[in-house]
């Protein structure tokens, strides 16, 4: 039984029980070959991929839903490529908006025009615009397809990790009682801020870029095509940048940069939206009608190999 969260209009997220194991003595009884740390799109697709080598695999995950919010929206030919071959593309094609090029504007003038390499023997498309929510659902549908091989345990947050001479011990937390859980291998697919490369110690190695961006999802009714739109000084917002791209269900995704001095507050982020709406002057900012605010530090690192 899963009861439905509804945190955004287009989007009812199931919530998932918490199911605990078998506990010997506070371990839980089945040693596992592949523990999984993180239930998002990269977690579950491993938990796919490891399916279908016939390897079975634990997801431990620590919220009891999917994510919020478009996130990672746009979705490339590889990524379909990658779930097709998990048998899991038929979603993302029915629902995502598919586009092949772009424009980028230096205040209202057009400067370039973007175009991927798409013919008739191409299976996808070269982008799909999908909100990250979708993503993930989809991907836990697709998960549920093999019960044999895929455990989920959701609320389950892995809280430390002890490497054995066989394997790994993990420590986890849940509302009703801690455990710990033995495998064979484990994978940090804990995002971003992966506590369990911390446990063990692991480092990205790089260069690092800092930024402060505002996402907005808007609710708004448009027949303008899906392409992406990037402008640089936009009138309305000199010095910074803005991306817009359509995504399914009559929601815009907005994303602006923030000065130092700016204010990420929802309605200040909904004024900005109006105005940079009013300045590109494309659609009619009245018809604005829900707007979801994420403000996001990018800390972006680009990986030494
Ligand atoms: C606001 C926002 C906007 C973004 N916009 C873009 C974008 O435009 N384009 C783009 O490419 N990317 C974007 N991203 C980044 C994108 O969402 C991530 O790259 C993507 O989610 C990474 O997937 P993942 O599976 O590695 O990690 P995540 O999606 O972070 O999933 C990690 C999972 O692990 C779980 N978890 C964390 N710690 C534990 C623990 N200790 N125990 C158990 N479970 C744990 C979390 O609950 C989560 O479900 C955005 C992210 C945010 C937050």
């Amino acid at each position: 039984m899963t009861t439905p969260v509804q945190w955004a209009r287009y989007f009812d997220a199931p919530r998932y029980p918490l199911r605990l194991p078998t506990l010997v003595n506070g371990i839980d009884a089945k040693r596992h070959r592949v523990a999984i740390v993180g239930g998002g799109p990269i977690g579950l697709t491993l938990a796919l991929a490891l399916a279908h080598y016939r390897i079975a695999s634990l997801v431990l995950e620590a919220d009891d839903s999917v994510c919020l919010g478009s996130r990672a929206t746009c979705i490339s030919r590889r990524s379909l490529e990658i779930f097709a071959q998990l048998r899991a593309e038929q979603a993302f094609l029915a629902k995502g908006l598919p586009w092949t090029g772009g424009r980028s504007f230096h205040r209202n003038t057009e400067v370039f025009r973007l175009q991927m390499p798409h013919d008739e023997n191409q299976r996808f498309p070269p982008m799909i615009n999908l909100q990250q929510c979708y993503t993930e659902q989809y991907l836990v549908d697709a998960v549920h397809a093999w019960p044999d091989l895929i455990e989920v345990r959701w609320s389950t947050q892995v809280t430390d990790a002890r490497v054995q001479d066989n394997g790994v011990t993990l420590q986890v937390q849940t509302q009703q009682q801690p455990y710990a859980v033995d495998a064979d291998w484990v994978v940090a697919c804990d995002g971003a801020r992966s506590r369990l490369r911390q446990a063990l110690g692991l480092k990205f190695e790089g260069t690092q870029y800092e930024g402060r961006y505002v996402i907005a999802d808007i609710e708004l009714k448009s027949d303008y095509p899906t392409e992406r739109r990037a402008w640089f000084d936009p009138p309305s917002n000199p010095g910074s940048t803005l991306l817009m791209h359509k995504q399914p269900d009559n929601i815009w995704r907005m994303d602006y940069q923030l000065r130092d001095d700016d204010d990420a507050e929802e309605a200040v982020v909904r004024d900005t939206v109006r105005s940079e709406l009013d300045a590109i002057a494309l659609v009619d900012a009245q018809a604005l009608d829900r707007c979801d605010v994420q403000p996001r530090d990018l800390h972006r690192t680009s990986l030494s190999h």
